[in-house]
């Protein structure tokens, strides 16, 4: 297949408008790394392979890094390869690191080592110590977590859950078979784990999130979401950046990079999109999984409706002929370029941007309830950020059901209330907490009643006393929520079948405020809240942010500490929003095409509601449009 790849490519043209021109030197704000499994680093050792192929790599990306893995399955490759290949790269100025994939079969349900077996533990020990002796550095791939459930297992097992037996095993295995091992052969060795993207069930295989990252020099995160649909993970666009925030925060100055790969996507952007938010969140290193899948070639299948009108992703540009700096050209021809081509897109502005903020949310260690659900408020254009302390310091704290792992954890909203800060939670974890404190705070009860609904009122939308009806654009199957009467309140309710029940319910004690979010059972169906109720959700969550963008879901927004905001769309058509500031801020400058926008302030309310409602409102608001699948960066002025 590879002779194939190769026969296809390096077609030079000299006639064409050149825009794109290829210096060796590298990105400005990241490095990007390309990953070699076990198989590819085999090819290595044959005569010309790696030659022609990295040839045909690096002309379309701009590398700095190679990981060569020694061992994956049941492979291990043979020294003389792997310097071989160590030498080849070291030539060429790459930087080299090793890698190592603890599996037995992947193709066989990810397959992994038995932690029980005396046998694979030599093995993996020994793994560990070869790949140590040859590299400085050495990463391991998403499989270092155990699913094995066979009988030596089910025996060590005893009466843990596997969620325990695992992570204890898991931690042990990572002191005494990988990091003492290879730290005894080689002293100046980092040792860097690779989380993959599956961050709310990694306890259940053993990934310890709480100890791990102190063994390890060094963490990595995966960053891969692919198609959130037609794949069995259905990750949400969003994770890409969120993880990467995730893992941060648990590590801060430790996350080495974000981890993407090429596999399951339907339309070229979705490929570019998982980079850009890798990068957007502040990785330092991208890694290209992989150096085989890095030679395939571009598929026109891939070029989507929208390109061909100056979207982020231009399929048209990216084909572009390349000018190399010894003046010849060469054309895109596979997935290299894709990579190289969405790097190209972010590098001049990344080095503008400040330190990424967010909502603060807390997810305990081993955690899960709710699965992934902090990805769709960030697809509903909520700025999350996700950390494994419980955040005090922040004036405003969303919570998902994961949270009732603390067990101190009413407690803990307790200590925001009294301290006249705002708390968050969602239906699940009002569900959860009750009877076990949640109403020493405020009676209510989440209950295992449905209701079906399209309708949401917004009851302080005071243009029409009564308040404003928005119609969601399907039917919405959502928990019922009871509450005892002038205790607490419907900020937003949802009407049914003349009836309603709350979506957005709110309750004071002491000088806070404790607001409940109603999570429809289909987490998708918040997508299809209507956006004024985004809009009121988002008033809450995000009041201590000095942006807000008011549109529809799947509009996202990431928001930095220096006055920059990155607004990107993941709507195949163009989308209307309202970008909403403090009004110290008086003008947005797009960053990529110097436009400059001016606000205005929102429209007076009625004379009466004016004379209720005494302030002034202090925010400006900024209509303007995104493109499909596309970005805008802007800087406050
Ligand atoms: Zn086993």
């Amino acid at each position: 297949m590879l002779t194939h790849i190769r026969s296809t490519l390096w077609v030079a043209l000299g006639l064409i408008a050149l825009s794109f021109c290829y210096s060796a030197e590298g990105y400005e704000n990241f490095k990007v790394a390309i990953y070699a499994p076990a198989q590819n680093v085999q090819m290595m050792g044959e005569p010309n392979w790696l030659e022609e192929n990295w040839e045909i790599i690096s002309k379309q990306v701009k590398a700095d890094k190679i990981y060569l893995e020694t061992h994956r399955d049941v492979i291990l490759v043979d020294e003389e390869t792997i310097t071989k290949a160590k030498k080849f790269f070291e030539s060429k100025g790459i930087e080299v690191a090793g890698g190592i994939t603890y599996t037995i079969m992947e193709s066989n349900r990810f397959k992994t080592f038995c932690y029980s077996s005396p046998e694979q533990r030599q093995r993996a020990k020994e793994v560990a110590e070869y790949t140590a002796r040859l590299f400085d550095e050495v990463i391991l791939d998403d499989f270092f977590f155990t699913n094995c459930k066979c009988k030596s297992c089910i025996k060590a097992k005893g009466k843990k859950s596997w969620t325990q037996f695992r992570l204890g095993l898991m931690d042990k295995v990572a002191r005494e078979l990988i990091v003492k091992p290879a730290k005894a052969v080689n002293p100046n060795v980092k040792m860097v784990i690779k989380y993959p993207n599956w961050y709310e069930h990694f306890q259940g295989c053993g990934y310890n999130l709480e100890t791990e990252p102190k063994i390890f020099d060094g963490i990595y995160t995966g960053t891969e979401t692919r198609d959130p649909v037609y794949t069995d993970q259905h990750l949400q666009q969003y994770q890409s950046y969120l993880i990467m925030r995730y893992l941060e925060n648990i590590k801060p100055g430790g996350n080495g990079g974000g981890w993407v790969d090429t596999g399951a996507i339907r339309y070229m952007d979705r490929y570019a999109e998982q980079l850009w938010l890798t990068l957007f969140a502040g990785a330092r290193e991208i890694t290209l999984f992989n150096f085989s899948r890095m030679l395939q070639p571009i598929s026109e299948e891939l070029r989507a409706d929208w390109h061909g009108t100056k979207t982020s992703f231009d399929f048209d540009e990216m084909m572009q002929p390349i000018k190399l700096e010894d003046g010849t050209t060469v054309q895109p021809s596979t997935m290299a370029r894709a990579a190289g081509y969405a790097l190209e897109q972010v590098d001049d502005f990344l080095g503008k941007l400040g330190k990424p903020i967010g909502v603060k949310s807390y997810k305990p260690y081993h955690s899960t309830g709710e699965d992934f659900l902090h990805n769709y408020l960030g697809m509903c254009g909520i700025a999350m950020d996700l950390v494994p302390e419980f955040p005090a310091d922040a004036n405003t704290i969303f919570l998902a059901e994961s949270a009732k792992f603390d067990k101190t954890i009413v407690d803990k909203i307790k200590g925001q209330l009294v301290a006249g800060k705002t708390v968050m939670i969602t239906s699940g974890l009002l569900k959860a907490l009750q009877g076990k404190g949640i109403e020493d705070i405020v009676e209510l009860r989440c209950t295992d009643k449905k209701a079906v609904t399209n309708e949401f009122w917004h009851r302080r939308a005071f243009w029409g006393r009564r308040g404003a009806v928005h119609k969601s654009s399907s039917d919405i199957i959502i928990p019922q929520i009871m509450y005892l009467t002038n205790d607490s309140w419907e900020e937003i309710s949802c009407l049914t079948s003349g009836i309603g029940y709350p979506i957005l319910h709110s309750a004071d004690y002491a000088k806070g405020k404790l607001y409940v979010l109603t999570i429809p059972d289909n987490f998708g169906d918040l997508y299809n809240f209507p956006a004024e109720v985004l809009t009121q959700i988002k008033e809450v969550l995000m009041k201590n942010l000095y942006v807000r963008v008011d549109g529809p879901s799947q509009v996202v927004l990431f928001v930095y500490d220096n006055d920059t905001f990155i607004v990107e769309s993941f709507l195949p058509e163009i989308v209307d929003v309202n970008i909403v500031t403090d009004n110290r801020i008086s003008k947005l400058r797009d960053v990529l095409s110097n436009e400059v926008l001016s606000g205005q302030g929102p429209p007076e309310p009625p004379m009466w509601v004016r004379r209720w409602r005494k302030q002034k409102s202090d925010k400006l608001i900024f209509n303007t449009q995104v493109k499909p699948h596309s970005f805008r960066v802007f800087k406050c002025e």
